[in-house]
């Protein structure tokens, strides 16, 4: 079996995967909150992680995969402070907490649809693990690690002595920055909400549950601890999640296992960075430069293109996005799925690929290393062209591009206006005007091609 090389975070080296159970592994991601749109940026991380459960099961390991949908506390400072994600959602949208959460999971997994990205072998909701997450706490509780003040229960960071060992954490410059009642009472400004109690002024949350220690909901880290080990086991294999869960969230997960259980509750800690604008500069709707995956296509691309792209940068190092740079990953993808589907089937596997796929994608997924040989083999002439489409059909198992299929035109509606207004001209026999917009569209990069009674656009293809 092909060895496995991983970046773990806990140890910040590249490690060999060793499974608890020899051919097994499990993964625990992060997943959203459901609170509002996962936006193409959003979706960079779970592209990442479809990759690495594709690439364990291309190896030949059995994979179970499980993910979390945050649908309740998660306040807007990933700390302890703010208000609920959820209910500011609510707020925002005149809707009740329980329908923003319904709204939203429906947005995240078309767009994962969009993106060719499998659903996780266990999808697990917050709000459904409540008794989980009281047990879990009840037994962190057992061990001396917690205390309760008048906002709701907390860890106790300073009983967890490798508290600031897996994010480097300089705890004696960590700053009173919420400076309210709720920090004075906190023993250590590190420490963080495990319960929190519903407000004592009158306000009515829409979740709240009953506990041991008064009313509220769970504080934000919790789910994690208690459906990870839940669906994995005490101690399971790959936690995944974005470089931004490092300082907080992972720290807190991390603590809250040592808490319950005595020890680490995954082996390997992998994350991934992020996806910015141009020169490194944020993204958003107003700069243009900020979609929903179902957006793709008002830009003229097709939705896998962007799975392309991200294909071409390294999870680790993140992705410089541009809409330029988005279209011509559209070209290149048309152009790399219209070639294999040129190619005669009944081909081999042609086994020197093979072998130089599987180090790369073993290797810490050199995702851009992989789609360099995916290229240098379509331009190899020592390879038959039958051979090189299975070979690239059987990297698609990880790539997930769907190269076997044929590209699903994607055309703007700006072209479709173009070109009924080009049947019209013709329909009233105005010649000139129907060759003058014919020209227009093709200057705009599509092509009309008339039949008896109609007429097709197909995209120029740029070579
Ligand atoms: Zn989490």
């Amino acid at each position: 079996m092909q060895k496995i090389f991983l970046y773990n975070t806990a140890s910040r080296k590249k490690e060999e995967l060793k499974p608890i159970v020899g051919g097994k592994v499990g993964i625990y991601s992060c997943g959203p909150t459901v609170y509002w749109n996962q936006h193409i940026g959003n979706m960079y991380s779970y592209i990442s992680w479809d990759v690495l459960v594709r690439v364990l099961k291309y190896l030949g390991y059995e994979v179970k995969q499980v993910m979390n949908l945050t649908d309740v506390g998660h306040l807007t400072s990933d700390g302890d402070s703010g208000d609920d994600k959820m209910e500011k959602g609510a707020l925002r949208e005149g809707l009740s907490v329980w329908e923003i959460a319904k709204k939203y999971e429906e947005q995240f997994f078309e767009s994962e649809k969009l993106l060719n990205i499998n659903r996780p072998d266990v999808v697990c909701s917050a709000t459904q693990h409540i008794p989980e997450q009281i047990e879990l706490i009840k037994k962190i509780e057992k061990n001396g690690m917690t205390y309760v003040i008048s906002d709701g229960v907390y860890f106790d960071t300073s009983k967890f002595p490798d508290y600031a060992k897996f994010a480097n954490l300089k705890l004696e410059e960590i700053k009173d920055t919420d400076r309210n009642e709720i920090s004075k009472e906190k023993r250590n400004l590190s420490d963080f909400a495990l319960w929190k109690f519903s407000p004592k002024d009158g306000t009515k949350r829409q979740m709240e549950w009953d506990s041991p220690w008064g009313v509220g909901f769970p504080g934000w880290h919790i789910e994690c601890s208690a459906m990870s080990t839940k669906y994995l086991g005490e101690v399971f294999d790959i936690h995944t999640g974005g470089i931004d869960h490092i300082p907080v969230h992972h720290t807190n997960e991390i603590a809250q296992g040592y808490g319950a259980f005595g020890h680490q509750t995954a082996n390997y800690w992998i994350h991934n960075a992020f996806v910015v604008g141009k020169g490194g500069t944020k993204m958003s709707k107003s700069l243009g430069n900020l979609f929903l995956a179902s957006e793709l296509k008002d830009v003229g691309v097709n939705p896998l293109a962007y799975r392309y792209m991200v294909l071409n940068s390294h999870y680790r190092k993140g992705l410089e996005f541009s809409v330029d740079g988005l279209k011509v990953a559209n070209i290149a993808y048309e152009k790399l799925v219209r070639l294999i589907n040129e190619w005669n089937d009944g081909g081999k596997i042609n086994d020197s690929y093979k072998k130089e796929f599987e180090e790369k994608i073993a290797d810490d997924l050199a995702m851009p290393e992989v789609m360099a040989l995916v290229w240098k083999l379509t331009k190899d002439e020592t390879v038959k062209n039958e051979d090189k489409k299975a070979t690239l059909l059987d990297f698609d198992k990880v790539l997930g591009l769907n190269l076997g299929k044929s590209i699903e035109e994607v055309i703007p509606d700006e072209i479709y206006q173009l070109a009924k207004e080009r049947t019209e001209a013709k329909i009233a026999k105005d010649w000139a005007k129907a060759d003058t917009l014919r020209e227009k569209i093709k200057t705009m990069g599509y092509l009309v091609e008339d039949f008896k009674n109609d007429c097709k656009i197909r995209k120029l293809v740029l070579s």
